[in-house]
């Protein structure tokens, strides 16, 4: 058990469980993109630890590049969805990877979709650690999804909690006082 601020947190997923998954989506990378090069395009800042690990297993030749958005503040989405920092390569003709931590409502993933391809992208896939079905509201094909989540708020590889809680090398899930 962890606490982070007012909030409770026991561990949901240990990093062994996160190591697996992610080998996993990455050997399907691997056979999908052999003889290309894609970018991939890291959402911050809770995407950097899942980016740096997914690299790490990639066979095939890529570039990566971030980008920052916001929905979240504290466990509730905000609904609105604002760039922070934009992406300010070509991106004309390129196979595109998104690398996102975690998949909520969509939101998200459905504002950055159609600016890429605004932008000319050939293709564009979605590489998530996280996903919580229960919870997405918008149409979304996501390709690779490493760990389907109930709908419970979570922290940890990467993730965190008003700023903190990123360190930590396993997923805790938030422990519900009302239950
Ligand atoms: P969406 O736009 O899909 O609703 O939300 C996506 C973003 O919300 C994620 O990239 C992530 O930053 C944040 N988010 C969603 N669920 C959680 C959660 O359980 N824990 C944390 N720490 N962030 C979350
Ligand atoms: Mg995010």
């Amino acid at each position: 058990m962890i606490r982070i601020k007012d909030l409770d947190f026991e561990i949901s997923i240990r990093h062994n469980e996160i190591e697996e998954s992610i080998a996993a989506i990455a050997e399907k990378m691997n056979h999908d993109y052999e003889d290309k090069c894609p970018l991939l395009l890291a959402i911050l800042n809770g995407s950097f630890i899942f980016a740096a690990d997914l690299v790490r297993h990639l066979t095939f030749e890529h570039e990566i590049q971030f980008a920052k958005f916001s929905s979240y503040q504290g466990t509730e989405s905000t609904g609105k969805v604002k760039e922070l920092i934009g992406l300010n390569v070509d991106i004309l003709d390129r196979d595109i990877i998104i690398v996102e931590d975690i998949i909520d409502t969509g939101k998200t993933m459905s504002t950055l979709l159609p600016k890429l391809k605004e932008r000319g992208a050939r293709s564009i896939e979605i590489a998530t650690l996280l996903m919580k079905p229960e919870k997405l509201m918008v149409d979304l094909d996501v390709k690779y999804c490493a760990i389907e989540i109930p709908n419970d708020f979570i922290v940890g590889y990467g993730l965190d909690y008003d700023g903190l809680g990123r360190q930590y090398p396993d997923i805790y899930t938030v422990v519900d006082n009302k239950k």
